[in-house]
């Protein structure tokens, strides 16, 4: 793309790219696709897995592999109900090794789980279900596309690498090769207040759709509050008020107290399936 494109063309083309959210009912710049930030997910998270496994960072701990992926398993399927095409994406969950407080799902459904979240934050199956409702729910309102597009409007011209060059540091630790990629610029680029909300209260209907309890959101946060700021770019960085957050985050779980309620004895279970059956690269859909 040439660095030299008129604003008039930028605006024309931002103006025809925006779509209303289904989920949210929010008009959202989209001049990057959700199925293209997908695509480009797709590959950069097949690198970073590959050069993961080669330098043994990868799902080092089945234990707690095989427990993300199972709690992992019920959201999606709350996921879907509230957006069917997402059955089509190829749903993925790892565990990198890291000791960054960190999780991420990218468009497209490809996430990780940091070993640092794990260890420093010792989350419970229902906060962990929080950090994974909430990342989730990113990739299922559109999120990274709409970084990417806000990006492509906003610095038309420059190349991803020095667009990373000038973003918040997700640090992909050991794992630096592709950090400039577009995928991963998606990730490092911080999401507005507005998205975080978003996906906090998205994310908590999820997990009590799921049969998780939707509390357990508060005291993750909780938790990750007092690690401060040593980690957590996506959490924190764009909340200097985390006591309003919390305060949004409490009323929405007290609201959806009644469908967990509900989930759980409709037969919706935390509880993880057994180990044999989860296989570490498989798609999880
Ligand atoms: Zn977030």
């Amino acid at each position: 793309m040439s660095a030299r494109i008129p604003m008039i063309v930028l605006l024309a083309a931002g103006i025809a790219a925006c779509a209303t959210n289904k989920i949210t009912g929010r008009t959202q710049a989209m001049l990057v696709s959700d199925e293209s930030a997908a695509q480009q997910s797709s590959q950069a998270y097949a690198q970073l897995i590959g050069e993961a496994a080669q330098k043994r960072l990868l799902d080092d701990d089945t234990y707690e592999l095989n427990r993300i992926q199972s709690i992992a398993k019920p959201l999606i399927q709350q996921a879907v109900k509230l957006r069917p095409e997402v059955q089509n994406w190829r749903w993925e969950v790892h565990v990198l090794k890291s000791d960054e407080i960190n999780a991420w799902c990218m468009a497209g459904g490809k996430m990780a789980v940091y070993t640092g979240l794990l260890q420093k934050i010792q989350p419970t199956d229902d906060e962990l279900a929080a950090v994974l409702g909430h990342e989730i729910s990113h990739a299922l309102l559109s999120h990274q596309a709409e970084k990417l597009s806000r990006a492509q409007m906003q610095k038309a011209g420059l190349t991803a690498g020095v667009l990373a060059g000038a973003m918040f540091g997700v640090n992909l630790g050991n794992l630096a090769s592709i950090a400039d990629s577009v995928a991963t610029l998606g990730l490092q680029l911080p999401n507005s207040r507005e998205a975080e909300s978003e996906a906090d209260q998205v994310g908590i209907e999820l997990a009590a759709r799921a049969g998780f309890n939707p509390n357990a959101a508060v005291t993750l946060w909780e938790k990750m509050i007092r690690f401060g700021s040593g980690g957590t770019p996506d959490w924190l960085s764009t909340h200097p008020n985390p006591e309003s957050r919390i305060a949004a985050m409490k009323a929405r779980a007290q609201q959806l107290m009644p469908v967990y309620e509900a989930a759980r004895q409709g037969g919706a279970s935390a509880a993880p399936t057994s180990p044999a059956a989860a296989v570490q690269t498989r798609p999880l859909n």
